[in-house]
């Protein structure tokens, strides 16, 4: 859902959040709980039936295809408690962001898609997303993202990132560097 808005937000010049944006991203939850109106919240507690959920290893992450998809392969890794975007992620939440990209990985693998070097993975960056509750993108083979789906979820665009430059950008400190080559 959030790439009809991130594409209505290309085509019309990109501008800077406004301070109204920030602040009204401001006043959404950092984590935890349960927002009734964020459909992300809704679709981790299995309460969008159209939307099923697929296997995720860990209980507080949930899978699902995205509704409107950018490759063959597309899917969103959410955590169940509420989360703002990826805007607000600090350096105590690399192990969460390390965990989304495994059930990723997993997904992917599980839907015997193995070649992990043809994959992109990453976040929208605000206000290029609609959906404020944190959620990986992971699409799969980079190599056959569609003109639009190239535009949308460009590497390290300034409306799409990478979560290895999200980690530069964030002083994000991580040991295993090497086991997350993508
Ligand atoms: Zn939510
Ligand atoms: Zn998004």
């Amino acid at each position: 859902e959030c790439q009809a808005q991130v594409q209505a937000q290309v085509n019309s010049a990109p501008v800077r959040p406004s301070p109204n944006t920030e602040r009204s991203l401001g006043k959404e939850p950092a984590s935890g709980g349960y927002d009734g109106k964020c459909v992300f919240c809704r679709i981790a507690r299995r309460e969008e039936p159209g939307t099923a959920l697929l296997p995720s290893q860990y209980e507080d992450l949930v899978c699902f295809r995205d509704i409107r998809p950018g490759a063959p392969h597309h899917y969103l890794v959410v955590p169940v408690e509420h989360m703002g975007n990826c805007k607000t992620l600090k350096s105590e939440h690399v192990p969460i962001v390390k965990r989304m990209m495994e059930v990723g990985k997993s997904v992917l693998q599980k839907n015997n898609f193995s070649d992990l070097n043809d994959i992109r993975m990453g976040f929208h960056w605000p206000p290029f997303c609609s959906i404020s509750h944190l959620h990986l993108h992971i699409l799969a083979p980079a190599s056959q993202l569609g003109f639009l789906s190239r535009l949308i979820y460009r590497i390290n665009s300034y409306w799409f990132i990478t979560v290895s430059v999200m980690r530069f950008f964030r002083g994000f400190q991580l040991q295993a560097e090497n086991a997350m080559s993508f």
